[in-house]
């Protein structure tokens, strides 16, 4: 196995491994450890060259940091991603290999699951390092993610209906959730047993029509469903749909939703701002998952209550930002930034 490191600017440590035994070619970059050891998920991503998983990685590894900073999980940013094909690569040698790269790091980097990684992937990682968080709840792991993520967009909607009505009351508001997956679907049944009405997209029907006979949530058109009127449009699915295209067609008051990346270029912010459509920075209101999974690096390890007490602060963060973004007059996207910053620079 041969680790070799590459230098950039701004970023605390990034190295390649290359093990020809096992055919594992990856990328681990830490961006900033200033609030703590860096932590953040392990993708694996058949990428055309280094240089695609290499601009991955350290866009994704600052992501974290900007997401623990807010979060305040006591983490910094970091990230890996393992190039190859997800159905041929794999193997427990391949893994084992990559819980080595990971331990090289010394505990700087912790790893998690992200694309085309489960929980028998980490396993296999955790055999020869022990930074390894998110397995399963029977060993004494934090578990599946996704219900503390949709439990953590449902409290950063508290902030978001305070700042568009003045009070918190989720009755009556109609809610679209675009993409009722782990996320979405669990999102949905907590908005419904706090009053909301919830309207519901995806592109699977077979799920669509599930959820609805079980739970009585109407269903809309996945085509042109960001024409639907309705207080908040919770994006569920993938990234980028918020763009120049959907923006001049929402008729919903505010964006807020799980889905990573849901502005296709930074200036949609912008531009939802002008439109006085309030944006929940992605990021700022997705934070339940990470969250959850920092809990087991307490002393202690993971308890749900510590995980749920943190999760609760979430409506502050988005306050904070809220707040931000109206006295500086800037969209809540830079405002998300600027929190990020002021908490980055505390901790030096
Ligand atoms: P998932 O795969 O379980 O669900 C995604 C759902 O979106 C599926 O039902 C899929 O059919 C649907 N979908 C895909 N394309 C669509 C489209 N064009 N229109 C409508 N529906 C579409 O994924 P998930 O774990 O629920 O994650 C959803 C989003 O939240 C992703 O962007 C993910 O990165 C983000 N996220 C998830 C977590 C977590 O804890 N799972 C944490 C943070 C962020």
């Amino acid at each position: 196995m041969e680790i070799s490191e590459i230098q950039v600017d701004g970023y605390e440590r990034v190295a390649r491994c290359r093990d020809t035994e096992s055919g594992l070619h990856a990328l681990i970059a830490v961006h900033d450890t200033t609030l703590g050891p860096s932590l953040g998920g392990m993708r694996m991503l058949p990428y055309v060259s280094e240089d695609e998983a290499l601009f991955d990685v350290l866009r994704l590894s600052k992501g974290m940091t900007y997401k623990s900073a807010v979060a305040e999980t006591g983490l910094g940013g970091g990230k890996s991603v393992i190039i190859g094909d997800p159905r041929e690569l794999k193997s427990p040698e391949l893994f084992r290999a990559m819980g080595s790269f990971v331990n090289a790091f010394e505990g700087q980097y912790i790893t998690a699951e992200d694309m085309n990684i489960g929980i028998p992937d980490l396993e296999l990682v955790s055999q020869t390092t022990e930074y390894v968080v998110g397995l399963s709840r029977e060993s004494g792991s934090s578990g599946n993610p996704s219900p503390y993520t949709a439990y953590g967009c449902m409290q950063g909607m508290r902030a978001v209906l305070e700042e568009l009505y003045g009070e918190v009351d989720f009755n009556g508001k109609r809610i679209l959730i675009q993409g009722i997956g782990a996320v979405g679907g669990n999102l949905a049944v907590r908005l419904k047993e706090a009053g909301a009405t919830v309207l519901i997209c995806d592109i699977n029907d077979q799920r669509l029509a599930e959820l609805r006979d079980e739970h009585g949530f109407e269903i809309v058109q996945h085509d042109g469903h960001e024409t639907t009127e309705c207080d908040i449009y919770a994006p569920c699915a993938r990234g980028a749909g918020i763009n120049d295209d959907t923006i001049p067609r929402l008729r919903c008051k505010a964006v807020a939703g799980c889905a990573n990346n849901q502005l296709l270029e930074p200036r949609h912010a912008d531009d939802l701002k002008a439109r006085g459509i309030l944006y929940a920075p992605d990021y700022v209101i997705n934070a339940g998952g990470i969250i959850n999974v920092s809990v087991e690096l307490l002393p202690g390890g993971y308890s749900e209550e510590a995980a749920i007490a943190r999760i609760d602060r979430i409506d502050d963060n988005l306050r904070k930002v809220f707040e931000i973004s109206r006295n500086k007059n800037m969209s809540t996207r830079s405002a998300a930034a600027y929190l990020a910053e002021e908490r980055l620079k505390q901790g030096r």
